[in-house]
């Protein structure tokens, strides 16, 4: 399971790893928290539209990489908070579908190099994944409101943070760049496709001859210790 704040965040970060483990079998589901409705700052294109855009652009880019299942939160785009109602909804969507592994966004990172602020939504849909797989999702009575729905408890094993400050793992896509690219292309209204290409390359490249390879991507990765 992937869990990102807006349409488009998976495929600037994980979806070359996404493509891979599809590719090996896995069945992965995207949760998007925010609607991307105020992904324009074009007068012309009122934030209804844009979500309905946005949202058909992913389900487009999940086509690509083969994602069989996309989850919307439809929280507000730009202003989303890490709350109780976030984390609840998160840990429902958890427990529904009983994912092995979650990919989440890294809360911690609060800026990357000189040029770029990470934006708040990323922070909070890290932060609400983050404590949505633990404890809240394992963790019997915590929203028994969801006991009542029918979702037992659901002891996710593994995180996989993005964006992470201090990543210690690294995934070979290499065989799955063009993929990824494909699906950053998706999002038409909010990348120029002729740039893509380069972007993802040079990104991904130099993740990649960190470790020895043509393109990778890194995450910190954590094993959850459940038994104490
Ligand atoms: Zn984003």
């Amino acid at each position: 399971m992937v869990i990102t704040a807006h349409p488009d965040d998976a495929e600037f970060t994980v979806a070359g790893t996404v493509g891979r483990w599809i590719k090996e079998g896995s069945h992965v589901v995207y949760v998007i928290c925010t609607d991307g409705s105020r992904g324009s700052n074009d007068p012309q294109m009122p934030p209804t539209r844009m979500k309905v855009i946005r949202q058909a652009e992913q389900h487009e880019a999940a086509r690509i990489v083969g994602v069989q299942t996309v989850v919307f939160l439809d929280y507000q785009d730009g202003t989303l908070q890490p709350t109780l109602e976030l984390r609840r909804d998160l840990t429902r969507v958890v427990r529904r579908h009983k994912p092995d592994i979650v990919i989440c966004q890294d809360p911690t990172a609060r800026f990357y190099g000189n040029n770029y602020v990470n934006h708040p939504d990323h922070r909070a849909a890290g932060e609400a994944a983050l404590y949505a797989v633990f404890p809240s999702a394992g963790t019997r009575f915590v929203f028994p409101e969801l006991l009542e729905e029918g979702l037992e408890p659901h002891q996710v094993r593994e995180i996989y943070l993005y964006g992470s400050p201090d990543p210690n793992i690294w995934v070979d896509i290499s065989e799955t760049i063009d993929l990824k690219i494909a699906a950053l292309k998706a999002h038409c209204s909010q990348v120029n496709p002729d740039h893509v290409d380069t972007m993802l390359r040079t990104w991904n490249g130099e993740a990649g001859r960190r470790h020895g390879v043509p393109y990778a991507e890194e995450f910190k990765r954590m094993i959850l210790a459940w038994e104490m």
